[in-house]
């Protein structure tokens, strides 16, 4: 699945194109509410909007549900009694759904559970608590008092609290006011949109939104680094917009951003070789084997080179088979044709 252009979906939603339904969502920073596209509130500046493929990651990401146009009952068949736990949940941040909550209402949880697992990918307590931690962090961001939100979102404790907090997002409240989380944006490229994260100190993240598997890197980085990941922009986020775009007209030729990279030492010294081919030019992965010293590794340099996490800054395009084939890319092969095409000087 890829979503389409930025263009194209700028003209969908401020058209309220329902045609475009569970194609995209939109997501406005401003209001920190999505939306589908053809919801019939007034249309945000596209400065202020980010893009999703599924309910899922805008979620994720700390948005909420319209209630304008309600995003999660995109595929229209929701049953009455999802539509009702939603809209509880969404009236009442207080309000605990637990399994024997779930029964007097008539509803069989393991039911519950199968459905919000195949749709949201999540059980549904899960879902409760994400999307209840997502409007408290919403309120912490804004400055919001740590005692208010904690009891406006029903935790008697301020242990309590914090504990869900940390379980959900890798790190307590009172941190996240600070700079001290992954920055997340999206950036528009000649090959598609990308998905760019960094931190107070670098760039830590760029993926193309369709890369296979781009739900575990986002959990691989909340894992490592322990912190919440939010929508923004911060000045790594600017400068790699700023020289990706220079890349992109081919006037770049060297990355100066930061890099944030945490791996195991061997990944750590594969990322490190990436960095060492020229612009311009290939290496075969049995090359870079033998560069770190490990000429037999080839298999487990191709593993690493698939986990790069900040692909076109740490080239692991211009890694290719041995006999000329392009190899693999998790951000796609036609891609990785079209940046050693770009970086040969040539247009296509
Ligand atoms: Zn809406």
């Amino acid at each position: 699945m890829k979503l389409p252009t930025a263009q194209e979906m700028e003209r969908a939603y401020k058209a309220s194109d329902a045609s475009y339904n569970g194609i995209f969502f939109l997501a406005v920073r401003t209001t920190g509410i999505f939306c589908k596209p053809s919801c019939p509130a007034r249309k945000p500046d596209p400065r202020n909007v980010e893009y999703y493929l599924t309910t899922r990651e805008a979620i994720i990401a700390g948005f909420r549900p319209c209630k304008r146009c309600h995003p999660l009952e995109s595929n229209s068949a929701t049953p009455a009694w999802v539509k009702d736990l939603l809209d509880r949940l969404d009236s009442d941040s207080t309000a605990r759904f637990t399994d024997g909550f779930l029964r007097t209402s008539g509803i069989d949880p393991a039911r519950a559970t199968r459905y919000f697992q195949k749709k949201y990918g999540m059980t549904f307590q899960a879902y409760c608590r994400m999307r209840r931690l997502g409007k408290a962090l919403e309120q912490i961001r804004l400055g919001t008092d740590l005692d208010d939100v904690a009891l406006g979102y029903g935790y008697t404790s301020h242990s309590g609290f914090r504990d869900a907090f940390s379980r959900t997002f890798g790190n307590s409240p009172g941190r996240s006011r600070a700079a001290d989380c992954i920055v997340t944006a999206w950036i528009e490229s000649p090959l598609g949109p990308l998905v760019a994260g960094a931190t107070s100190e670098g760039v830590c993240l760029l993926e193309f939104t369709d890369r296979r598997m781009l739900d575990t890197q986002f959990a691989s980085l909340r894992k490592r680094f322990a912190c919440a990941i939010v929508p923004g922009e911060n000045r790594y986020i600017k400068q790699l917009k700023k020289e990706l775009q220079e890349y992109f007209q081919g006037s770049l030729q060297r990355f100066t951003i930061p890099i944030v990279a945490p791996g195991t030492p061997f990944q750590q010294k594969v990322w490190k070789e990436l960095l060492k081919i020229p612009y311009g030019k290939t290496a075969a992965y049995e090359e870079i084997a033998r560069r770190i010293g490990s000429p037999s590794a080839q298999r487990a340099v191709g593993h690493a080179n698939g986990l790069n996490r900040i692909s076109i800054v740490i080239p692991c395009h211009r890694v290719v088979n041995k006999n000329g084939d392009l190899g693999g890319y998790g951000g796609r092969l036609w891609r990785k044709q079209k940046l050693l095409s770009l970086e040969k000087g040539k247009n296509n």
